[in-house]
Protein backbone atom coordinates (compact mmCIF):
# COMPACT_ATOMS: atom_id res chain seq x y z
CA UNK A 1 0.00 0.00 0.00
CA UNK A 2 1.25 3.09 -1.01
CA UNK A 3 0.78 5.83 1.51
CA UNK A 4 1.02 10.20 -0.23
CA UNK A 5 0.56 12.74 1.98
CA UNK A 6 -1.73 14.80 0.20
CA UNK A 7 -2.78 17.90 3.05
CA UNK A 8 -2.37 17.64 7.12
CA UNK A 9 -5.64 16.02 6.59
CA UNK A 10 -5.43 14.06 3.66
CA UNK A 11 -3.57 10.84 3.16
CA UNK A 12 -4.24 8.89 -0.56
CA UNK A 13 -3.79 5.49 -0.27
CA UNK A 14 -2.93 3.46 -3.25
CA UNK A 15 -2.94 -0.53 -4.35
CA UNK A 16 -1.92 -2.02 -7.62
CA UNK A 17 -0.53 1.66 -8.59
CA UNK A 18 -4.07 2.42 -9.86
CA UNK A 19 -6.95 2.02 -6.88
CA UNK A 20 -7.44 4.53 -4.43
CA UNK A 21 -8.87 4.76 -1.14
CA UNK A 22 -8.52 8.12 1.36
CA UNK A 23 -8.08 8.69 4.90
CA UNK A 24 -9.26 12.08 6.50
CA UNK A 25 -8.46 12.95 9.89
CA UNK A 26 -10.77 14.24 12.57
CA UNK A 27 -10.55 14.96 16.18
CA UNK A 28 -12.08 11.17 16.46
CA UNK A 29 -10.38 9.47 13.84
CA UNK A 30 -9.94 8.75 10.36
CA UNK A 31 -13.22 8.47 7.79
CA UNK A 32 -11.99 6.26 5.43
CA UNK A 33 -13.12 7.12 1.80
CA UNK A 34 -13.56 4.62 -0.35
CA UNK A 35 -12.71 0.98 0.33
CA UNK A 36 -11.08 -0.46 -3.23
CA UNK A 37 -11.42 -4.24 -4.25
CA UNK A 38 -12.09 -7.49 -2.15
CA UNK A 39 -8.98 -8.13 -0.14
CA UNK A 40 -8.63 -4.64 0.67
CA UNK A 41 -9.93 -4.44 4.08
CA UNK A 42 -6.96 -5.21 6.10
CA UNK A 43 -4.10 -3.17 4.04
CA UNK A 44 -6.47 -0.51 4.32
CA UNK A 45 -6.96 -1.18 8.54
CA UNK A 46 -3.19 -1.17 8.62
CA UNK A 47 -2.66 1.74 6.95
CA UNK A 48 -5.08 3.83 10.03
CA UNK A 49 -2.87 1.74 12.33
CA UNK A 50 0.56 3.30 10.44
CA UNK A 51 -0.88 6.64 10.25
CA UNK A 52 -1.88 6.73 13.93
CA UNK A 53 -5.88 6.47 14.86
CA UNK A 54 -8.94 4.24 14.20
CA UNK A 55 -11.27 4.05 11.04
CA UNK A 56 -14.21 5.84 12.92
CA UNK A 57 -16.53 6.26 9.40
CA UNK A 58 -16.77 4.01 6.09
CA UNK A 59 -17.50 6.49 3.56
CA UNK A 60 -17.99 5.84 -0.06
CA UNK A 61 -17.98 8.32 -3.30
CA UNK A 62 -20.19 5.49 -5.81
CA UNK A 63 -21.31 2.59 -5.98
CA UNK A 64 -18.95 0.58 -7.70
CA UNK A 65 -17.23 -2.55 -7.00
CA UNK A 66 -13.53 -1.36 -6.95
CA UNK A 67 -14.59 1.62 -4.62
CA UNK A 68 -17.20 -0.04 -2.19
CA UNK A 69 -15.38 -3.76 -2.97
CA UNK A 70 -13.89 -3.83 0.94
CA UNK A 71 -16.76 -2.25 2.71
CA UNK A 72 -18.49 -5.25 4.20
CA UNK A 73 -15.47 -6.52 5.47
CA UNK A 74 -14.41 -3.61 6.78
CA UNK A 75 -17.77 -3.26 8.19
CA UNK A 76 -17.62 -6.06 9.77
CA UNK A 77 -14.32 -5.89 11.46
CA UNK A 78 -15.19 -2.76 12.40
CA UNK A 79 -18.44 -2.92 14.09
CA UNK A 80 -18.39 0.55 15.75
CA UNK A 81 -17.67 2.41 12.33
CA UNK A 82 -20.23 4.05 10.73
CA UNK A 83 -20.99 3.34 6.78
CA UNK A 84 -22.22 5.89 4.99
CA UNK A 85 -23.13 6.21 1.39
CA UNK A 86 -25.48 8.74 -0.96
CA UNK A 87 -29.01 7.93 -0.95
CA UNK A 88 -29.24 7.09 -4.72
CA UNK A 89 -26.27 5.00 -4.24
CA UNK A 90 -27.33 2.59 -1.30
CA UNK A 91 -29.98 1.62 -3.25
CA UNK A 92 -27.93 0.45 -5.86
CA UNK A 93 -25.36 -1.17 -2.68
CA UNK A 94 -28.76 -3.29 -1.65
CA UNK A 95 -29.16 -4.57 -5.49
CA UNK A 96 -31.88 -2.34 -6.60
CA UNK A 97 -30.94 -1.37 -9.89
CA UNK A 98 -34.46 0.63 -10.63
CA UNK A 99 -34.34 3.84 -11.92
CA UNK A 100 -35.88 7.37 -10.46
CA UNK A 101 -38.70 9.06 -11.57
CA UNK A 102 -37.07 12.08 -13.77
CA UNK A 103 -33.53 10.46 -14.46
CA UNK A 104 -31.79 9.75 -17.42
CA UNK A 105 -32.28 6.23 -18.26
CA UNK A 106 -28.60 5.80 -18.19
CA UNK A 107 -27.45 2.12 -18.39
CA UNK A 108 -25.67 0.81 -15.57
CA UNK A 109 -22.35 0.16 -16.78
CA UNK A 110 -19.36 -1.75 -15.00
CA UNK A 111 -19.72 -3.63 -11.74
CA UNK A 112 -22.41 -3.25 -8.99
CA UNK A 113 -23.01 -5.89 -6.43
CA UNK A 114 -25.62 -6.36 -4.36
CA UNK A 115 -23.56 -5.67 -0.45
CA UNK A 116 -24.33 -7.68 2.93
CA UNK A 117 -24.28 -4.62 4.55
CA UNK A 118 -26.05 -2.11 6.92
CA UNK A 119 -25.97 1.56 5.56
CA UNK A 120 -26.29 3.79 8.68
CA UNK A 121 -26.35 6.90 6.70
CA UNK A 122 -27.59 8.32 3.48
CA UNK A 123 -26.49 11.35 2.18
CA UNK A 124 -28.00 14.32 -0.02
CA UNK A 125 -26.13 17.38 -0.79
CA UNK A 126 -25.06 19.65 1.61
CA UNK A 127 -25.04 17.09 4.06
CA UNK A 128 -21.54 16.85 6.49
CA UNK A 129 -19.38 13.93 6.94
CA UNK A 130 -16.86 15.10 9.68
CA UNK A 131 -15.45 18.24 8.34
CA UNK A 132 -16.57 17.27 4.81
CA UNK A 133 -19.09 18.79 2.56
CA UNK A 134 -20.88 16.69 0.42
CA UNK A 135 -21.08 17.73 -2.89
CA UNK A 136 -23.09 16.05 -5.63
CA UNK A 137 -21.17 14.51 -8.57
CA UNK A 138 -23.93 12.18 -10.37
CA UNK A 139 -23.17 10.92 -13.88
CA UNK A 140 -20.56 8.32 -13.50
CA UNK A 141 -22.45 6.49 -11.53
CA UNK A 142 -26.66 7.54 -10.83
CA UNK A 143 -25.52 8.91 -7.32
CA UNK A 144 -21.56 9.65 -7.00
CA UNK A 145 -20.94 11.97 -4.37
CA UNK A 146 -17.54 14.15 -3.89
CA UNK A 147 -16.50 15.33 -0.83
CA UNK A 148 -14.79 19.03 -0.33
CA UNK A 149 -12.82 19.10 2.88
CA UNK A 150 -13.50 23.19 4.03
CA UNK A 151 -10.26 23.24 6.10
CA UNK A 152 -7.62 23.09 3.01
CA UNK A 153 -9.92 22.97 0.07
CA UNK A 154 -9.34 19.58 -1.04
CA UNK A 155 -11.57 17.86 -3.58
CA UNK A 156 -12.11 13.99 -2.99
CA UNK A 157 -13.98 13.54 -6.59
CA UNK A 158 -14.38 9.75 -6.94
CA UNK A 159 -14.43 9.12 -10.67
CA UNK A 160 -16.03 12.22 -11.53
CA UNK A 161 -12.14 12.65 -13.05
CA UNK A 162 -9.26 10.07 -13.40
CA UNK A 163 -5.62 11.71 -13.66
CA UNK A 164 -3.95 8.08 -15.14
CA UNK A 165 -2.39 9.11 -17.65
CA UNK A 166 -3.79 12.97 -17.59
CA UNK A 167 -6.53 14.68 -16.30
CA UNK A 168 -10.15 13.42 -17.48
CA UNK A 169 -13.35 13.47 -16.94
CA UNK A 170 -15.60 10.42 -17.01
CA UNK A 171 -18.18 11.80 -19.45
CA UNK A 172 -16.64 9.30 -22.37
CA UNK A 173 -13.82 7.21 -22.19
CA UNK A 174 -10.37 8.71 -22.25
CA UNK A 175 -7.55 6.86 -24.95
CA UNK A 176 -5.05 7.01 -22.32
CA UNK A 177 -7.14 5.33 -19.46
CA UNK A 178 -10.57 4.66 -21.03
CA UNK A 179 -12.17 2.25 -18.07
CA UNK A 180 -14.00 4.65 -16.28
CA UNK A 181 -15.50 6.70 -18.83
CA UNK A 182 -16.78 3.13 -20.70
CA UNK A 183 -18.34 2.52 -17.15
CA UNK A 184 -20.17 6.10 -17.13
CA UNK A 185 -24.06 5.98 -16.08
CA UNK A 186 -24.90 9.33 -18.15
CA UNK A 187 -21.92 11.30 -19.98
CA UNK A 188 -24.01 14.30 -20.00
CA UNK A 189 -24.75 14.16 -16.58
CA UNK A 190 -21.15 13.35 -15.94
CA UNK A 191 -20.31 16.15 -17.89
CA UNK A 192 -21.99 18.75 -16.03
CA UNK A 193 -20.92 17.86 -12.80
CA UNK A 194 -17.57 18.10 -13.79
CA UNK A 195 -17.85 21.37 -14.33
CA UNK A 196 -19.50 22.18 -11.05
CA UNK A 197 -16.78 20.11 -9.27
CA UNK A 198 -14.27 22.69 -11.27
CA UNK A 199 -16.25 25.72 -10.55
CA UNK A 200 -15.64 24.69 -6.16
CA UNK A 201 -11.87 26.21 -7.27
CA UNK A 202 -10.48 22.85 -4.88
CA UNK A 203 -6.97 23.41 -3.78
CA UNK A 204 -6.21 19.77 -4.68
CA UNK A 205 -8.02 17.29 -6.70
CA UNK A 206 -7.78 13.37 -6.01
CA UNK A 207 -9.67 11.16 -7.35
CA UNK A 208 -10.79 6.91 -7.88
CA UNK A 209 -7.42 6.27 -10.29
CA UNK A 210 -4.58 8.30 -10.86
CA UNK A 211 -2.39 10.82 -8.64
CA UNK A 212 -3.54 13.84 -6.79
CA UNK A 213 -3.37 17.05 -8.32
CA UNK A 214 -2.37 20.55 -6.87
CA UNK A 215 -4.03 23.79 -8.44
CA UNK A 216 -6.15 21.60 -10.77
CA UNK A 217 -9.01 24.06 -12.56
CA UNK A 218 -6.44 24.93 -15.73
CA UNK A 219 -6.06 20.88 -15.78
CA UNK A 220 -10.20 20.34 -14.86
CA UNK A 221 -11.03 22.82 -17.76
CA UNK A 222 -8.71 21.47 -19.94
CA UNK A 223 -10.51 18.27 -19.83
CA UNK A 224 -13.73 19.69 -19.68
CA UNK A 225 -13.43 21.13 -23.10
CA UNK A 226 -11.94 17.71 -24.45
CA UNK A 227 -14.93 15.96 -22.41
CA UNK A 228 -13.35 12.45 -21.63
ZN1 LIG B 1 -16.55 4.04 -10.86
Amino acid sequence: MKHTAVTGNLTQLTRFGMVNAFLVREDDGFTLVDTMVTGSAKPLMDAASAAGAPIVRLLVTHAHDDHVGSLVALAKALPEAEVIASKRDAKLMRGDQTGEPGEPDGKLLGSYKPLDVVIDRELDEGDRVGSLEVIGAEGHSPGQVAFRDPRDGALIAGDAFSSLGGLATTAGPYWKFPLPGFVTWDRPTALKSAIKLRDLEPSVLVVGHGKPTKNPVPAMTAAIKRRS
